[in-house]
């Protein structure tokens, strides 16, 4: 069988289940949906896909709005991304720095998109609140550690940068407090430190922001991929296995997992890359002590193939990264071994730590590295929140959140400017994984240098 991916597959898949993760395996029993699509529906708004940005979306609308809305999820909620993610729920606005924001739009333009990115965190924290949602959510704090000394100038700078130009406490940690308050190891060389940033586990987060969504009156049918679309006049029509959806405004919430023919305005502007996580045993009290691995806040480093790290409640680190091209059970279990080899290679103490889940999914880039939470062009009925670049935690959920105020011409949502330019096309776009491959070697080469 050839594996999936989503540039070239039709759905990604009908009716599977979650995968065998550290969250499936802790998340507890898996609330009730509303099954799969039946043969007829007449919708307000249809929503197609069941991760954060469909599922909130579909809250939002229903709770506030008080629309009708019907979620087509092709395999179980949260299934995606969503149930999959490292559960960082950071300030990001795709690949920028805050420094980037700076630079691309000015003082003012950067402030408010850094507002946005704030607002966006806000609305997890609002949204767990209102829903009283059990997803171990965690006041942490984000790291972005420096793993050479040649890398830490850069993350002094930019805490200058937001303390400055933003206006936002951001810290800069020199090693030795970084190693003495927070985590040791041979690769602490500084950190950039930001105090909001949650931890939170994101396949209860998904399966709590499920539980809303229904309680404010969506639908939410599972195993129900849309397989064609077509309008008749004013009215969507969407093929499912079990039926038609027909469908005055439709909502695209399929992210990474989007085929490619879905619908034409994104055709060959979405570029779906693997990120893999692995989580260890509970390291043992001599592992944290000969580690320090005491911190709480959530880690990623600077390197162009990053990697992504935190304690969990139970003393496993989660361990995450890019670099996997092809998702084929042998390149899976080599990327486990290499995620644990560059584990231990920061922190050797942990030498002899094993790996108890490892699981991976499918991150969104757009050709920018910007999101996308925007109208169609063509079609003022068709609404689309997409490119997350592997940071959308925070920012699906508030992007569902927009695109529900989008479609009730709420002027009181602000919505985010940088986020409603159009999608380039990538050229060549079947053809992306070849110079993907030589990219990777050549990042994985830059990481390596000094
Ligand atoms: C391993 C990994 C680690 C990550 N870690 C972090 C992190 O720590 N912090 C962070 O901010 N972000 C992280 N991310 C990214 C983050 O999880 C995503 O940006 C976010 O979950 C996107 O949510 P979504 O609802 O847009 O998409 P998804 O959750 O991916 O949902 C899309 C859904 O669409 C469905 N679908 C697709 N096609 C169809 C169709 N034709 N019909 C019906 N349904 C369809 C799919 O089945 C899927 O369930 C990570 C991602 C991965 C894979």
């Amino acid at each position: 069988m050839k594996p999936y991916d989503p540039i070239f597959a039709d759905t990604p898949g009908t009716g599977l289940g979650y995968p065998g993760s550290y969250w499936t395996a802790t998340s507890g029993p898996v609330p009730a949906d509303d099954g799969v699509a039946p043969v007829a529906v007449d919708t307000d708004i249809a929503v197609i896909g069941g991760g954060y940005t469909g599922l909130s979306t579909a809250y939002h609308l229903a709770r506030r709005y008080g629309r009708q809305v019907t979620v087509l999820e092709a395999n179980r909620p949260g299934w995606g991304c969503s149930g999959r993610n490292g559960g960082f729920a950071r300030m990001a606005f795709g690949r920028l720095s805050f420094s980037d924001m700076v630079g691309r739009f000015g003082r003012d333009g950067a402030r408010r998109l850094f507002g946005s990115t704030m607002a966006s965190l806000d609305n997890v924290r609002e949204m767990i609140g209102d829903g009283a949602i059990d997803c171990d959510a965690s006041e942490a704090g984000h790291l972005k550690i420096a793993p050479k000394a040649s890398r830490a100038g850069a993350l002094e700078a930019e805490a200058e940068v937001m303390r400055r130009e933003l206006e936002y406490p951001a810290e800069y940690l020199p090693a030795a407090q970084l190693q003495r308050d927070h985590v040791g190891g041979t690769q602490s060389h500084g950190a950039l430190r930001i105090p909001d940033a949650l931890a939170v586990h994101p396949l209860k987060l998904s399966l709590g922001v499920l539980r809303m969504a229904r309680a404010a009156g969506a639908a939410v049918h599972s195993s129900s991929p849309v397989t064609a679309w077509q309008k008749n006049g004013a009215t969507h029509r969407l093929t499912t296995p079990h039926g038609i959806v027909n469908a005055r405004e439709v909502v695209i919430a399929t992210n990474g997992y989007t085929p490619t023919a879905l619908h034409p305005e994104l055709r060959a502007t979405l570029f779906p890359i693997l990120s893999h996580i692995i989580v260890t045993r509970p390291m043992t009290d001599a592992e944290i002590a000969g580690s320090n691995f005491i911190t709480g806040h959530v880690m990623t480093d600077v390197r162009k193939l990053m990697f992504y790290w935190r304690r969990l409640p139970d003393r496993r680190i989660l361990f995450g990264g890019r670099g996997l091209i092809a998702d084929t059970p042998w390149r899976n279990a080599n990327h486990r071994d290499y995620l644990l080899r560059e584990l231990i290679a920061k922190y050797p103490a942990l030498d002899g730590i094993t790996v108890d889940y490892d699981w991976h999914g499918w991150v969104c880039f757009t050709r920018d590295f910007l999101p996308r939470i925007r109208r169609a062009t063509d079609d003022p009925t068709v609404h689309y929140a997409v490119g997350y670049q592997g940071s959308g935690v925070s920012l699906s959920l508030y992007a569902g959140r927009l695109l529900a105020a989008q479609i009730a011409d709420d002027a009181g949502e602000a919505g985010i400017d940088a986020a409603r330019l159009p999608l380039a096309r990538f050229p060549a776009h079947a053809l992306l994984r070849i110079p993907q491959r030589a990219m990777f070697y050549w990042y994985r080469f830059l990481d390596s240098r000094g």
